[in-house]
């Protein structure tokens, strides 16, 4: 038997984690930490019975008491916020942390489970971006593995498998484009909520969804890329692929290039970090050669996505500029998804903290999570002074 546990367990990831498990069935759960979602996370207890769970505060853990009572099921022990996102991610019996959180929520959690020696199934890319040194000195000094789950990394580990890095040119990174890619400037700037969250091939949770649509999310898989693998930022591409079967690819020095396909389904990427380095059946339906038209390719418009050039920007400028880069585009990300500004105000947003930003070393989680909290205040200044704008201009 297979033990892990679950930071994130009531979100997109964590819940095709959970089918994956069903699938399995060499694998237990022995931890599921969770934020609000009290009624899907009660479920999982009487499916999954883990010992021991976190949510986010002592109201959710009250209605987690009732729900569980209502279904009849044994009370796992409980701890609230981060405390308790900790004590899933290092929980003794453990060996495979998944870390699906989203955003900063999970930075010091999946920090904690890389000390404690365990394999982190790696979604949560915002970690990565935030602190990659950090997360990879902790994984070399404590034998953890990172395995990503993030289907782009997971294809180039699979890519990688058996390849000399010496031998390997770049890596390349597969966008599907988001729902904007044959959008004008005006189109993107002007586009809805609704809009923004109907991603063409993926079916994700909104934060991640806005940044397909505004490419922030490739920006942040290339320096998801840059530790996973340790490649230069000039040795690692980005082509817009809208059909999303190939999901990377790597570029070998002779020329070759090596690709990995697959259906579109995180359920794949989710098993393999669970199973690796062994292979094993899925559930999900085979790629379908017959059906798929044509693979097409093409160059990201960087002019209409301004994200990808800031990503960039920020891992080239290194130290604390991606987590500047990061806590800024979580709070634009947020205020979009609130009806509080423009699509087109996020990369504007960004851009603005990261310009006043004064990149520091990384020498201590403290620096990570002073920069995180500071650039997040600057972003909601810019906020609050584009809304008076805004309201101004209304009057
Ligand atoms: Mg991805």
């Amino acid at each position: 038997m297979k033990v892990i546990s679950i930071l994130g367990s009531t979100g997109s990831i964590g819940c095709n984690t959970l089918k994956v498990v069903e699938h399995l069935q060499d694998v237990c759960v022995v931890a599921l930490g969770a934020g609000k979602n009290i009624e899907k996370l009660a479920q999982q207890i009487a499916q999954f019975n883990p010992e021991f769970v976190s949510c986010e505060d002592e109201i959710c853990a009250e209605n987690l008491l009732e729900e569980l009572h209502k279904l009849r099921v044994k009370t796992p022990k409980i701890e609230l916020g981060e405390k308790g996102l900790i004590e899933v991610a290092t929980h003794e019996q453990a060996q495979t942390v998944v870390s699906a959180t989203v955003g900063a929520i999970g930075f010091v959690p999946t920090l904690r489970a890389l000390e404690a020696g365990k394999r982190v199934a790696l979604a949560n890319k915002e970690t990565l971006v935030m602190a990659g040194e950090l997360m990879t000195k902790a994984a070399r000094e404590n034998k953890a593995e990172i395995l990503p789950v993030d289907s782009e990394h997971n294809a180039l580990h699979q890519c990688l498998r058996g390849e000399s890095k010496r031998e390997v040119k770049r890596l390349i990174l597969t966008a599907s484009g988001g729902p904007f890619r044959n959008k004008s400037k005006q189109e993107i700037e002007n586009a809805t909520r609704e809009e923004a969250l109907n991603h063409p091939t993926w079916n994700m949770g909104d934060k991640i969804t806005i940044d397909c649509a505004t490419l922030m999310n490739k920006g942040l898989e290339v320096i998801e890329a840059r530790w996973l693998f340790d490649f230069a930022a000039d040795a690692i591409s980005v082509v817009v692929h809208p059909q999303s079967v190939v999901h990377s690819l790597v570029e070998m020095v002779d020329g070759s290039i090596i690709a990995q396909l697959g259906v579109t389904d995180m359920k794949h990427a989710i098993q393999y970090a669970l199973t690796y380095p062994t292979r094993k059946p899925n559930c999900l339906p085979p790629l379908d050669f017959a059906k798929l038209a044509q693979l097409t390719f093409e160059e990201p418009n960087l002019d209409k996505f301004p994200c990808l050039t800031l990503a960039y920007k920020a891992l080239k400028t290194g130290g604390t500029m991606p987590a500047t880069l990061n806590a800024a585009n979580e709070i634009a990300v947020q205020a979009f998804l609130d009806d509080k500004i423009r699509l087109s105000d996020v990369p504007k947003i960004i851009e603005s903290v990261m310009n006043e930003h004064e990149s520091r070393t990384i020498s201590s989680l403290e620096i990570i999570l002073e920069t995180d909290a500071q650039a997040r205040k600057q972003a909601i200044m810019k906020l609050e002074s584009l809304e008076k704008t805004a309201s101004a201009n209304l009057r």
